[in-house]
Protein backbone atom coordinates (compact mmCIF):
# COMPACT_ATOMS: atom_id res chain seq x y z
CA UNK A 1 0.00 0.00 0.00
CA UNK A 2 1.32 3.63 -1.01
CA UNK A 3 2.21 5.80 2.50
CA UNK A 4 1.10 8.86 3.06
CA UNK A 5 3.95 10.69 2.56
CA UNK A 6 4.52 8.83 -1.00
CA UNK A 7 1.48 10.17 -2.31
CA UNK A 8 1.27 13.72 -4.48
CA UNK A 9 0.91 16.84 -2.96
CA UNK A 10 -2.45 16.95 -4.42
CA UNK A 11 -3.74 13.96 -2.94
CA UNK A 12 -2.22 14.89 0.34
CA UNK A 13 -4.04 18.38 0.46
CA UNK A 14 -7.13 16.61 -0.46
CA UNK A 15 -7.04 13.92 2.26
CA UNK A 16 -5.86 16.30 4.97
CA UNK A 17 -9.27 18.30 4.08
CA UNK A 18 -11.36 15.30 3.43
CA UNK A 19 -9.82 14.07 7.45
CA UNK A 20 -10.63 17.06 9.09
CA UNK A 21 -13.88 17.21 7.84
CA UNK A 22 -14.94 13.91 8.52
CA UNK A 23 -14.04 14.29 12.18
CA UNK A 24 -15.67 18.12 12.51
CA UNK A 25 -18.83 15.91 11.16
CA UNK A 26 -18.72 13.25 13.23
CA UNK A 27 -18.12 15.64 15.83
CA UNK A 28 -20.64 17.70 15.56
CA UNK A 29 -23.02 15.17 14.58
CA UNK A 30 -22.65 13.16 17.59
CA UNK A 31 -23.26 16.34 19.48
CA UNK A 32 -26.51 16.45 17.67
CA UNK A 33 -27.72 13.33 17.79
CA UNK A 34 -26.69 12.85 21.65
CA UNK A 35 -29.14 16.56 22.23
CA UNK A 36 -32.17 15.26 20.10
CA UNK A 37 -32.14 12.17 22.40
CA UNK A 38 -31.59 14.51 25.81
CA UNK A 39 -34.50 16.54 24.02
CA UNK A 40 -36.91 14.11 23.64
CA UNK A 41 -37.46 13.35 27.17
CA UNK A 42 -37.09 17.31 28.24
CA UNK A 43 -40.22 18.02 25.55
CA UNK A 44 -41.67 15.09 26.87
CA UNK A 45 -41.64 16.23 30.77
CA UNK A 46 -42.43 20.22 29.95
CA UNK A 47 -45.44 18.70 28.04
CA UNK A 48 -46.74 16.08 31.00
CA UNK A 49 -45.92 19.06 33.70
CA UNK A 50 -48.00 21.32 31.59
CA UNK A 51 -51.40 18.39 31.06
CA UNK A 52 -50.83 18.19 34.64
CA UNK A 53 -51.06 21.65 35.46
CA UNK A 54 -54.58 21.56 33.47
CA UNK A 55 -55.91 18.68 34.67
CA UNK A 56 -54.93 19.08 38.22
CA UNK A 57 -56.59 22.47 38.07
CA UNK A 58 -59.96 21.63 36.33
CA UNK A 59 -60.07 18.57 38.91
CA UNK A 60 -60.00 21.30 42.09
CA UNK A 61 -63.79 21.44 42.12
CA UNK A 62 -64.23 17.89 41.76
CA UNK A 63 -62.11 17.42 44.68
CA UNK A 64 -63.65 20.10 46.66
CA UNK A 65 -66.81 18.93 46.40
CA UNK A 66 -66.03 15.16 45.80
CA UNK A 67 -67.49 14.47 42.77
CA UNK A 68 -65.55 12.15 40.67
CA UNK A 69 -67.17 11.56 37.83
CA UNK A 70 -66.63 15.70 37.13
CA UNK A 71 -62.88 14.32 37.67
CA UNK A 72 -63.06 11.48 34.93
CA UNK A 73 -64.90 13.55 32.57
CA UNK A 74 -61.47 16.37 33.03
CA UNK A 75 -59.62 13.32 32.76
CA UNK A 76 -61.78 11.46 29.78
CA UNK A 77 -60.41 14.76 27.55
CA UNK A 78 -56.82 12.68 27.56
CA UNK A 79 -58.45 10.42 25.07
CA UNK A 80 -57.15 12.66 22.12
CA UNK A 81 -53.20 12.59 23.54
CA UNK A 82 -52.54 9.61 22.28
CA UNK A 83 -49.02 8.84 24.28
CA UNK A 84 -50.75 9.06 27.24
CA UNK A 85 -51.12 5.46 28.82
CA UNK A 86 -52.05 6.11 32.05
CA UNK A 87 -53.52 9.55 34.56
CA UNK A 88 -55.27 9.17 38.02
CA UNK A 89 -56.65 11.92 40.37
CA UNK A 90 -55.76 11.03 44.03
CA UNK A 91 -57.61 12.73 47.07
CA UNK A 92 -55.46 15.27 49.53
CA UNK A 93 -55.27 11.36 51.68
CA UNK A 94 -53.81 9.61 48.79
CA UNK A 95 -56.89 7.35 47.84
CA UNK A 96 -57.91 7.11 44.04
CA UNK A 97 -60.27 9.77 43.03
CA UNK A 98 -60.44 9.37 39.32
CA UNK A 99 -58.81 7.44 36.50
CA UNK A 100 -58.06 7.38 33.06
CA UNK A 101 -56.28 3.83 31.55
CA UNK A 102 -55.63 3.57 27.59
CA UNK A 103 -57.03 0.57 26.40
CA UNK A 104 -54.46 -2.21 26.90
CA UNK A 105 -52.58 -0.39 29.55
CA UNK A 106 -54.82 -0.72 33.00
CA UNK A 107 -54.25 -1.12 36.43
CA UNK A 108 -51.12 0.94 36.59
CA UNK A 109 -49.96 1.62 39.47
CA UNK A 110 -48.11 4.58 40.54
CA UNK A 111 -47.03 3.75 44.02
CA UNK A 112 -46.33 5.75 46.82
CA UNK A 113 -47.07 9.36 46.80
CA UNK A 114 -45.12 11.46 48.85
CA UNK A 115 -42.88 14.08 47.13
CA UNK A 116 -43.66 15.60 43.40
CA UNK A 117 -41.45 12.77 40.76
CA UNK A 118 -40.22 12.72 37.40
CA UNK A 119 -38.90 9.47 36.33
CA UNK A 120 -38.11 8.09 32.93
CA UNK A 121 -39.10 3.59 33.17
CA UNK A 122 -38.66 1.27 30.32
CA UNK A 123 -40.72 2.70 27.63
CA UNK A 124 -42.28 5.60 29.54
CA UNK A 125 -42.57 8.75 31.50
CA UNK A 126 -43.94 9.10 35.10
CA UNK A 127 -44.40 12.63 36.76
CA UNK A 128 -46.59 12.83 39.61
CA UNK A 129 -47.62 16.80 40.86
CA UNK A 130 -49.41 18.39 43.27
CA UNK A 131 -53.02 19.94 42.97
CA UNK A 132 -52.60 23.16 45.26
CA UNK A 133 -55.77 25.39 45.96
CA UNK A 134 -55.62 28.45 47.70
CA UNK A 135 -52.07 27.34 49.12
CA UNK A 136 -53.11 24.17 50.27
CA UNK A 137 -52.95 20.57 48.64
CA UNK A 138 -55.90 19.05 47.59
CA UNK A 139 -54.79 15.89 46.27
CA UNK A 140 -52.24 14.58 43.47
CA UNK A 141 -52.29 13.90 40.13
CA UNK A 142 -50.15 11.15 38.57
CA UNK A 143 -49.27 10.38 34.92
CA UNK A 144 -47.90 8.08 32.81
CA UNK A 145 -46.55 8.96 29.14
CA UNK A 146 -45.44 6.08 26.17
CA UNK A 147 -41.94 6.79 25.87
CA UNK A 148 -41.18 3.95 22.89
CA UNK A 149 -41.21 6.74 20.00
CA UNK A 150 -37.86 8.13 21.30
CA UNK A 151 -36.01 5.27 19.55
CA UNK A 152 -37.46 5.67 16.64
CA UNK A 153 -37.22 9.21 16.27
CA UNK A 154 -33.25 8.65 17.39
CA UNK A 155 -33.11 6.45 14.57
CA UNK A 156 -34.59 8.99 12.03
CA UNK A 157 -32.25 11.53 13.19
CA UNK A 158 -29.39 9.73 12.67
CA UNK A 159 -30.53 8.59 8.77
CA UNK A 160 -31.19 12.26 8.10
CA UNK A 161 -27.43 13.42 9.88
CA UNK A 162 -25.88 10.07 7.96
CA UNK A 163 -27.18 11.74 4.59
CA UNK A 164 -26.09 14.99 5.76
CA UNK A 165 -22.65 13.76 6.19
CA UNK A 166 -22.56 11.79 3.05
CA UNK A 167 -23.33 15.37 1.68
CA UNK A 168 -21.08 17.21 3.36
CA UNK A 169 -18.47 14.67 2.91
CA UNK A 170 -18.81 14.86 -1.10
CA UNK A 171 -19.08 19.00 -0.57
CA UNK A 172 -16.13 18.85 1.32
CA UNK A 173 -14.26 16.08 -1.05
CA UNK A 174 -15.43 18.80 -4.32
CA UNK A 175 -14.50 22.13 -2.67
CA UNK A 176 -11.02 20.96 -1.38
CA UNK A 177 -10.39 19.28 -5.40
CA UNK A 178 -10.49 23.22 -6.33
CA UNK A 179 -9.18 24.43 -2.84
CA UNK A 180 -6.03 22.95 -3.13
CA UNK A 181 -5.18 23.64 -6.53
CA UNK A 182 -3.90 26.88 -6.43
CA UNK A 183 -0.69 25.40 -4.28
CA UNK A 184 -0.64 21.61 -5.70
CA UNK A 185 -0.42 23.06 -9.16
CA UNK A 186 2.27 26.11 -8.18
CA UNK A 187 4.52 22.93 -6.44
CA UNK A 188 3.95 20.61 -9.30
CA UNK A 189 4.72 23.13 -12.40
CA UNK A 190 8.02 23.44 -9.88
CA UNK A 191 8.56 19.95 -9.78
CA UNK A 192 8.10 19.44 -13.57
CA UNK A 193 10.22 22.20 -14.77
CA UNK A 194 13.15 21.00 -12.65
CA UNK A 195 12.73 17.22 -14.49
CA UNK A 196 13.16 19.11 -17.73
CA UNK A 197 16.00 20.61 -16.64
CA UNK A 198 17.93 17.43 -15.37
CA UNK A 199 16.97 16.27 -18.54
CA UNK A 200 17.46 18.57 -21.07
CA UNK A 201 20.80 20.37 -18.88
CA UNK A 202 19.05 24.02 -20.62
CA UNK A 203 19.40 26.37 -17.65
CA UNK A 204 17.03 28.85 -19.40
CA UNK A 205 14.08 27.43 -18.56
CA UNK A 206 11.79 29.42 -15.89
CA UNK A 207 8.57 28.92 -13.37
CA UNK A 208 5.56 31.14 -13.73
CA UNK A 209 3.81 32.07 -10.43
CA UNK A 210 1.71 34.27 -9.46
CA UNK A 211 1.85 33.90 -5.58
CA UNK A 212 3.17 36.31 -3.16
CA UNK A 213 3.29 33.26 -0.75
CA UNK A 214 6.28 30.89 0.38
CA UNK A 215 5.21 29.00 -2.75
CA UNK A 216 5.82 32.25 -5.19
CA UNK A 217 9.30 33.18 -2.77
CA UNK A 218 10.35 29.30 -3.62
CA UNK A 219 9.40 29.53 -7.34
CA UNK A 220 11.63 33.18 -6.97
CA UNK A 221 14.24 31.67 -5.82
CA UNK A 222 14.23 28.70 -7.83
CA UNK A 223 14.24 30.81 -11.08
CA UNK A 224 17.22 33.09 -9.57
CA UNK A 225 19.08 30.42 -8.85
CA UNK A 226 18.84 28.83 -12.68
CA UNK A 227 19.69 32.24 -13.70
CA UNK A 228 22.88 32.00 -11.45
CA UNK A 229 23.82 28.43 -13.00
CA UNK A 230 23.02 29.71 -16.20
CA UNK A 231 25.88 33.03 -16.00
CA UNK A 232 28.47 29.99 -14.20
CA UNK A 233 27.72 27.52 -16.86
CA UNK A 234 28.26 30.26 -19.65
CA UNK A 235 31.33 31.78 -17.83
CA UNK A 236 32.96 27.85 -17.33
CA UNK A 237 32.32 27.49 -21.18
CA UNK A 238 33.93 30.74 -21.97
CA UNK A 239 36.82 30.05 -19.65
CA UNK A 240 37.61 26.26 -21.14
CA UNK A 241 36.90 27.97 -24.62
CA UNK A 242 39.96 30.64 -23.43
CA UNK A 243 41.79 27.57 -22.00
CA UNK A 244 41.55 25.67 -24.86
CA UNK A 245 42.90 28.07 -27.50
CA UNK A 246 45.34 28.39 -24.67
CA UNK A 247 46.37 25.15 -24.73
CA UNK A 248 46.66 24.64 -27.77
CA UNK A 249 49.23 27.68 -28.28
CA UNK A 250 50.83 25.97 -25.49
CA UNK A 251 50.92 22.31 -27.71
CA UNK A 252 51.90 24.30 -30.93
CA UNK A 253 55.02 25.61 -29.32
CA UNK A 254 55.88 22.54 -27.67
CA UNK A 255 55.50 20.66 -31.07
CA UNK A 256 57.82 22.99 -32.22
CA UNK A 257 60.63 22.97 -29.40
CA UNK A 258 60.55 19.47 -29.73
CA UNK A 259 60.89 20.02 -33.51
CA UNK A 260 63.62 21.87 -32.52
CA UNK A 261 64.76 19.51 -29.54
CA UNK A 262 65.12 16.69 -32.42
CA UNK A 263 66.59 18.57 -34.70
CA UNK A 264 69.36 19.77 -32.22
CA UNK A 265 69.98 16.02 -31.13
CA UNK A 266 70.46 14.99 -34.56
CA UNK A 267 72.78 17.56 -35.09
CA UNK A 268 74.31 16.96 -31.58
CA UNK A 269 74.82 13.54 -32.66
CA UNK A 270 76.41 14.29 -36.16
CA UNK A 271 78.25 17.17 -34.65
CA UNK A 272 79.61 15.81 -31.25
CA UNK A 273 79.65 12.49 -32.31
CA UNK A 274 81.76 12.84 -35.38
CA UNK A 275 84.60 14.70 -34.25
CA UNK A 276 84.71 12.63 -31.09
CA UNK A 277 85.10 9.66 -33.19
CA UNK A 278 88.16 10.47 -34.71
CA UNK A 279 89.63 12.09 -31.36
CA UNK A 280 89.59 8.29 -30.14
CA UNK A 281 90.67 7.07 -33.74
CA UNK A 282 93.30 9.34 -33.81
CA UNK A 283 94.74 8.67 -29.36
CA UNK A 284 94.53 5.20 -30.51
CA UNK A 285 96.51 5.04 -33.48
CA UNK A 286 99.40 7.90 -31.47
CA UNK A 287 99.25 5.29 -28.21
CA UNK A 288 99.90 1.95 -30.82
CA UNK A 289 102.60 4.08 -31.53
CA UNK A 290 102.09 4.29 -35.46
CA UNK A 291 103.19 8.06 -35.49
CA UNK A 292 106.12 7.43 -34.28
CA UNK A 293 107.35 6.09 -30.47
CA UNK A 294 106.01 8.03 -27.08
CA UNK A 295 107.55 8.70 -23.98
CA UNK A 296 106.52 7.43 -20.69
CA UNK A 297 104.49 10.89 -19.70
CA UNK A 298 103.18 11.15 -23.26
CA UNK A 299 101.23 7.54 -23.13
CA UNK A 300 99.53 8.10 -19.86
CA UNK A 301 98.10 12.12 -20.85
CA UNK A 302 96.95 10.31 -24.33
CA UNK A 303 95.32 7.50 -22.45
CA UNK A 304 93.19 10.13 -20.39
CA UNK A 305 92.22 11.99 -23.21
CA UNK A 306 91.37 8.59 -25.09
CA UNK A 307 89.78 7.56 -21.21
CA UNK A 308 87.63 11.15 -21.39
CA UNK A 309 86.82 10.89 -25.00
CA UNK A 310 85.19 7.62 -24.40
CA UNK A 311 83.12 8.62 -21.52
CA UNK A 312 82.18 12.04 -23.39
CA UNK A 313 81.19 9.45 -26.17
CA UNK A 314 79.04 7.34 -24.01
CA UNK A 315 77.69 10.03 -22.17
CA UNK A 316 76.67 11.64 -25.26
CA UNK A 317 74.81 8.40 -26.64
CA UNK A 318 73.31 7.72 -23.25
CA UNK A 319 72.20 11.07 -23.71
CA UNK A 320 70.86 10.46 -27.74
CA UNK A 321 68.86 7.14 -25.63
CA UNK A 322 67.09 8.49 -23.16
CA UNK A 323 65.60 11.55 -25.32
CA UNK A 324 64.54 9.09 -27.86
CA UNK A 325 62.45 7.04 -25.68
CA UNK A 326 61.09 10.00 -24.06
CA UNK A 327 59.86 11.37 -27.12
CA UNK A 328 58.85 8.05 -28.18
CA UNK A 329 60.65 8.17 -31.35
CA UNK A 330 62.90 4.97 -30.55
CA UNK A 331 62.25 2.13 -32.73
CA UNK A 332 62.44 -1.43 -32.51
CA UNK A 333 63.64 -3.82 -34.75
CA UNK A 334 62.62 -7.32 -33.70
CA UNK A 335 64.76 -10.36 -35.14
CA UNK A 336 65.01 -13.99 -34.41
CA UNK A 337 68.51 -14.90 -33.04
CA UNK A 338 70.07 -16.98 -30.47
CA UNK A 339 69.62 -15.43 -26.95
CA UNK A 340 72.42 -17.97 -25.55
CA UNK A 341 74.75 -16.70 -28.01
CA UNK A 342 73.97 -13.13 -27.57
CA UNK A 343 74.90 -14.09 -23.89
CA UNK A 344 78.23 -15.56 -24.12
CA UNK A 345 78.98 -12.70 -26.23
CA UNK A 346 78.20 -9.74 -23.79
CA UNK A 347 80.02 -12.07 -21.18
CA UNK A 348 83.10 -13.04 -23.30
CA UNK A 349 83.39 -9.07 -24.39
CA UNK A 350 83.35 -7.91 -21.06
CA UNK A 351 85.76 -10.51 -18.84
CA UNK A 352 88.57 -8.62 -19.63
CA UNK A 353 87.33 -5.63 -17.93
CA UNK A 354 86.36 -7.98 -14.96
CA UNK A 355 89.77 -9.94 -14.62
CA UNK A 356 91.45 -6.24 -14.63
CA UNK A 357 90.15 -6.12 -11.72
CA UNK A 358 90.65 -9.45 -10.10
CA UNK A 359 86.76 -10.25 -10.54
CA UNK A 360 85.49 -13.31 -12.11
CA UNK A 361 82.84 -13.24 -14.56
CA UNK A 362 80.81 -16.38 -15.69
CA UNK A 363 77.86 -17.19 -17.08
CA UNK A 364 75.16 -19.91 -16.34
CA UNK A 365 72.92 -20.66 -19.31
CA UNK A 366 70.69 -23.49 -19.63
CA UNK A 367 70.48 -25.88 -22.38
CA UNK A 368 67.13 -25.26 -23.49
CA UNK A 369 67.16 -21.84 -24.36
CA UNK A 370 64.84 -20.63 -26.98
CA UNK A 371 65.48 -18.52 -29.80
CA UNK A 372 64.00 -14.74 -29.30
CA UNK A 373 62.01 -12.60 -31.60
CA UNK A 374 63.38 -9.30 -30.55
CA UNK A 375 65.35 -6.30 -30.65
CA UNK A 376 69.08 -8.10 -30.37
CA UNK A 377 71.05 -5.12 -30.41
CA UNK A 378 68.35 -3.34 -27.76
CA UNK A 379 68.86 -6.38 -25.25
CA UNK A 380 72.85 -6.47 -25.96
CA UNK A 381 72.91 -3.18 -24.78
CA UNK A 382 70.91 -3.78 -21.58
CA UNK A 383 73.17 -6.66 -20.58
CA UNK A 384 76.49 -4.98 -21.44
CA UNK A 385 75.26 -2.06 -18.85
CA UNK A 386 73.91 -4.91 -16.41
CA UNK A 387 77.09 -6.67 -16.18
CA UNK A 388 79.13 -3.40 -16.82
CA UNK A 389 77.38 -1.57 -13.62
CA UNK A 390 78.32 -5.07 -11.62
CA UNK A 391 81.78 -5.11 -12.59
CA UNK A 392 82.01 -1.11 -11.46
CA UNK A 393 80.18 -1.60 -8.26
CA UNK A 394 82.28 -5.24 -7.30
CA UNK A 395 85.56 -4.72 -6.12
CA UNK A 396 86.16 -8.81 -4.53
CA UNK A 397 84.26 -11.76 -5.30
CA UNK A 398 82.76 -12.73 -8.83
CA UNK A 399 79.93 -11.71 -11.27
CA UNK A 400 77.55 -14.51 -12.59
CA UNK A 401 75.09 -13.74 -16.02
CA UNK A 402 72.46 -16.92 -15.07
CA UNK A 403 69.91 -17.47 -17.72
CA UNK A 404 66.60 -19.46 -17.33
CA UNK A 405 63.08 -20.22 -18.73
CA UNK A 406 60.26 -19.83 -16.40
CA UNK A 407 56.56 -19.66 -17.70
CA UNK A 408 56.81 -18.62 -20.87
CA UNK A 409 59.35 -16.06 -19.43
CA UNK A 410 63.14 -15.89 -20.02
CA UNK A 411 65.06 -14.59 -17.25
CA UNK A 412 68.47 -13.42 -17.24
CA UNK A 413 70.15 -12.13 -14.07
CA UNK A 414 73.60 -10.00 -13.46
CA UNK A 415 74.57 -11.69 -9.78
CA UNK A 416 77.50 -9.35 -8.49
CA UNK A 417 79.55 -9.38 -5.23
CA UNK A 418 79.83 -5.61 -4.72
CA UNK A 419 78.96 -3.01 -2.56
CA UNK A 420 74.94 -3.30 -2.79
CA UNK A 421 72.05 -0.87 -2.73
CA UNK A 422 70.35 0.51 0.43
CA UNK A 423 66.59 -0.52 0.52
CA UNK A 424 66.02 3.70 0.15
CA UNK A 425 68.02 3.64 -2.98
CA UNK A 426 66.62 0.82 -4.35
CA UNK A 427 63.40 3.31 -5.00
CA UNK A 428 65.57 5.81 -6.90
CA UNK A 429 67.70 4.08 -9.18
CA UNK A 430 66.34 3.29 -12.35
CA UNK A 431 65.51 7.41 -12.66
CA UNK A 432 66.93 9.43 -14.84
CA UNK A 433 70.81 10.60 -13.77
CA UNK A 434 70.34 8.87 -10.55
CA UNK A 435 73.60 8.04 -8.69
CA UNK A 436 73.39 6.94 -5.44
CA UNK A 437 76.04 8.54 -2.89
CA UNK A 438 78.36 6.88 -1.66
CA UNK A 439 79.73 9.38 0.78
CA UNK A 440 82.70 8.54 -0.34
CA UNK A 441 84.93 10.45 -3.82
CA UNK A 442 82.91 9.26 -6.74
CA UNK A 443 85.39 7.25 -8.35
CA UNK A 444 82.88 4.95 -10.65
CA UNK A 445 82.09 6.70 -13.89
CA UNK A 446 78.64 6.51 -15.44
CA UNK A 447 76.32 9.34 -16.62
CA UNK A 448 73.32 8.31 -14.13
CA UNK A 449 71.66 7.19 -16.87
CA UNK A 450 72.31 3.33 -17.84
CA UNK A 451 69.33 1.90 -15.75
CA UNK A 452 67.08 4.31 -16.73
CA UNK A 453 67.39 3.29 -20.15
CA UNK A 454 67.59 -0.27 -18.91
CA UNK A 455 64.32 -0.52 -17.67
CA UNK A 456 62.53 1.82 -20.67
CA UNK A 457 63.76 -0.43 -23.07
CA UNK A 458 62.95 -3.70 -21.36
CA UNK A 459 59.66 -2.52 -21.28
CA UNK A 460 59.47 -1.76 -25.10
CA UNK A 461 60.46 -5.32 -25.32
CA UNK A 462 57.30 -6.24 -23.46
CA UNK A 463 59.57 -7.29 -20.66
CA UNK A 464 60.51 -6.02 -16.89
CA UNK A 465 63.46 -5.50 -15.07
CA UNK A 466 64.08 -5.82 -11.42
CA UNK A 467 66.53 -5.54 -8.63
CA UNK A 468 67.27 -6.86 -4.71
CA UNK A 469 70.20 -6.03 -3.58
CA UNK A 470 71.81 -6.13 0.15
CA UNK A 471 74.62 -3.84 0.94
CA UNK A 472 77.61 -5.40 1.76
CA UNK A 473 76.77 -8.46 0.39
CA UNK A 474 75.79 -7.61 -3.15
CA UNK A 475 72.97 -7.31 -5.95
CA UNK A 476 71.22 -9.21 -8.20
CA UNK A 477 69.16 -7.40 -11.12
CA UNK A 478 66.87 -10.09 -13.25
CA UNK A 479 65.40 -9.17 -16.75
CA UNK A 480 62.31 -11.08 -17.93
CA UNK A 481 61.00 -11.19 -20.95
CA UNK A 482 58.10 -12.57 -22.94
CA UNK A 483 59.19 -16.05 -24.90
CA UNK A 484 57.82 -15.21 -28.24
CA UNK A 485 58.85 -18.34 -30.29
CA UNK A 486 59.68 -22.01 -29.66
CA UNK A 487 63.33 -22.80 -29.50
P1 LIG B 1 75.72 4.88 -13.82
O1 LIG B 1 76.00 5.38 -15.16
O2 LIG B 1 76.03 5.87 -12.71
O3 LIG B 1 76.18 3.53 -13.56
P2 LIG B 1 73.18 3.65 -13.74
O4 LIG B 1 71.81 4.20 -14.06
O5 LIG B 1 73.63 2.51 -14.52
O6 LIG B 1 74.13 4.87 -13.81
O7 LIG B 1 73.14 3.30 -12.21
C1 LIG B 1 72.61 4.20 -11.29
C2 LIG B 1 73.19 3.96 -9.93
O8 LIG B 1 72.74 2.71 -9.41
C3 LIG B 1 74.69 3.85 -9.94
O9 LIG B 1 75.28 5.11 -9.87
C4 LIG B 1 74.96 3.02 -8.69
O10 LIG B 1 75.00 3.85 -7.56
C5 LIG B 1 73.76 2.11 -8.62
N1 LIG B 1 74.04 0.78 -9.17
C6 LIG B 1 73.79 0.32 -10.40
N2 LIG B 1 74.14 -0.98 -10.53
C7 LIG B 1 74.69 -1.34 -9.36
C8 LIG B 1 75.28 -2.55 -8.84
N3 LIG B 1 75.37 -3.65 -9.57
N4 LIG B 1 75.71 -2.56 -7.55
C9 LIG B 1 75.60 -1.45 -6.77
N5 LIG B 1 75.07 -0.28 -7.19
C10 LIG B 1 74.63 -0.22 -8.46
Amino acid sequence: MTKFQDLSIKLKLISIQLFTTLFILVFFVGIYLYSQYHQYEVRAFTRMSTLAEVLGSNSISALLFFDNEAATDVLESLETQTDVLNAVVYDHRGDVFARFDRKGFTDYSFGLLDAERKSAGHGYFVLTKKIIFDDLKVGWIALRLDSSNRRSELLEAVWQSFLLFIAGIILAGLLSIRAQRPISDSIGKLAETAKQIKESGDYTIRVKSNSRDEIGLLVGSFNDMLGKIHDHEQHLEKLVAERTVELEAAKTKAEESDHLKSAFLASMSHELRTPLNSIIGFTGILLQGMAGPLSEEQTKQLSMVKGSASHLLELINDILDISKIESGRIQVYDEDFKVDLLLVMAVSSLRPFAEKKGLRLRHNIESNMPRLFSDKRRLEQVLLNLINNAIKFTDEGEIIVNSYLKEDFLYIDVIDTGIGISEKDLETIFETFRQIDTGLDRVKEGSGLGLAISKKLVELLSGNITVVSEPGVGSTFSVALPVTLEK
